[in-house]
């Protein structure tokens, strides 16, 4: 099948590889001119594992272009994927401004029936409101089309894997043709297929991500009581998760979550439950834990520095979880910034995330790629990402380099009686200090 994915972000390039390895022929086309020559000199301009190989293979074997002219994309294929960014609004909601975009380039451009799938996470009523942008921009031309809802769920850092082996698809559909069409572009997939309405597609989206941050909000508000009762939320997990109706993942409490999804999605779902005149009081909650978890942390690091004023601190990963560059909405921007404003000098290591965090936490802070560069000299160590490489760190090594052996781990990586035969002062997640 012929496909032309509109947005060649996070998103669109995994889908656009993907659907070119099995088969489909695909052009990736995006607004952004660098974007499309770095694609086309054979870079990837984003850090997924696994894309770089998987793009040049399908371009060799010409299933996957780029191009930066959207409407000659559009008019090239049969079936037009919007995957654009749906950015938090001041306000909360879900920023339209892109998909609206898009939505105008397709009316203007389609040339003969075209389905056109929203992949871009929508509120509500999306489909209907792409469906009349579109026809508004027709200018009298006869051109049939139809909208359908094609969520995706696919997660940063393991992307491929999540979309070579999706655990469903979910197709919104009212044309049986539509649908039958998107289902047909879903079989090499051999994946379980919902069939829905547009306005269910685009809720299940929402409920998943309000779900899952709901998850972690829970266990880090387990983990906070944990911490007053001396109890130890690592067990407590494994324990809690061992039966099947609540599951084991999703239950690991740490600094809050973040990413480009469930801040954003979450005050999105609280929209559009506003807008029907509804309260989601449940998932209120949920973001108001996320935002104080990240301030909890920095008020652990001051108690056990002793006042991180004056103080030279090495956070040790900034993206907002490992295998990623993505920035947008990292748990370590609230903490640095605090950290910052506390007076502490930070020293932050990361390992492919440098430059992104650069753009949005500024250069107050020292950055290297670097681990052992970055504790050198420190007072404490913090831990904001679980990084293989800070995973399987030389802890002699780290230790030797601190002016104190303080370890402060917001992602609970170390065992802690480990950490009490290394001697080191340790703090982590909702489990007893070792001193
Ligand atoms: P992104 O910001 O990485 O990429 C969006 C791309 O769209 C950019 O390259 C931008 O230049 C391009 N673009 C904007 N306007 C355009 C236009 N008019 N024509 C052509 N291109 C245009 O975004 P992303 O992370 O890939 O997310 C895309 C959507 O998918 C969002 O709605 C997001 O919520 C959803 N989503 C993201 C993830 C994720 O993990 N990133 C997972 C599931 C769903």
């Amino acid at each position: 099948m012929k496909v032309t994915i509109i947005g060649t972000g996070y998103v669109g390039l995994v889908n656009g590889a993907c659907f070119a390895e099995k088969g489909h022929h695909v052009i990736c086309a995006d607004i952004n001119q660098n974007k499309i020559d770095q694609l086309n000199d054979g870079q990837i301009p984003i850090y997924e594992p696994g894309l770089a190989e998987l793009v040049h293979a399908n371009r060799q074997a010409g299933r996957l272009n780029f191009s930066s002219d959207v409407e000659a994309a559009v008019q090239a294929s049969d079936i037009i994927y919007i995957a654009v960014g749906t950015p938090m609004s001041p306000t909360g909601e879900a920023d339209l401004t892109y998909v609206d975009g898009v939505a105008e380039t397709i009316g203007k451009s389609l040339n003969g029936y075209k389905v056109v799938v929203n992949k871009s996470t929508v509120p509500v009523g999306t489909g209907k409101r792409v469906e009349s942008i579109i026809r508004q921009h027709l200018g009298g031309r006869e051109a049939s089309f139809d909208v359908v809802s094609n969520p995706e769920f696919l997660r940063e850092g393991t992307a491929i894997k999540d979309c070579m082996n999706m655990e469903r698809a979910v197709i919104g559909a009212e044309s049986k043709q539509a649908m039958q069409l998107i289902r047909e572009l879903h079989e090499p997939f051999n994946t379980i297929i919902v069939e829905t309405n547009i306005e269910t597609a685009e809720m299940i989206k929402y409920a998943s991500n309000a779900f899952l941050a709901m998850k972690i909000s829970f266990i880090n508000d387990i983990s906070n009581i944990c911490e007053r009762v001396g109890a130890n939320v690592v067990d407590l997990s494994y324990g809690l998760g061992l039966d099947s109706r609540i599951g084991n993942k999703f239950l690991d409490a740490g600094i809050g979550f973040g990413g480009s999804c469930f801040p954003k999605d979450t005050e999105a779902l609280i929209s559009i439950s506003k807008n029907v005149g509804y309260e989601f009081k449940l998932i209120e909650s949920v973001i108001t834990t996320n935002k104080n978890q990240p301030i909890h942390f920095v008020q652990k690091i001051d108690t056990i520095v002793g006042s991180v004023a004056g103080k030279k601190i090495a956070v040790l990963g900034l993206a907002f979880k490992p295998e990623t560059d993505d920035m947008r909405s990292a748990p370590s921007i609230p903490i640095i910034r605090e950290l910052i404003s506390r007076g502490a000098e930070v020293h932050a290591y990361d390992p492919v995330a440098i430059e992104q965090a650069k753009l949005v936490i500024g250069t107050d802070v020292v950055y290297s790629d670097d681990l052992l560069q970055t504790v050198d000299g420190c007072d404490a160590c913090v831990i904001l990402t679980e990084w293989p490489q800070v995973v399987k760190m030389d802890l002699d090594e780290v230790k030797k380099r601190l002016k104190q052996p303080i370890l402060i781990d917001g992602r609970n990586i170390f065992d802690l009686a480990e950490m009490e035969k290394r001697q080191f002062v340790y703090a982590s997640i909702g489990r007893p200090d070792i001193n």
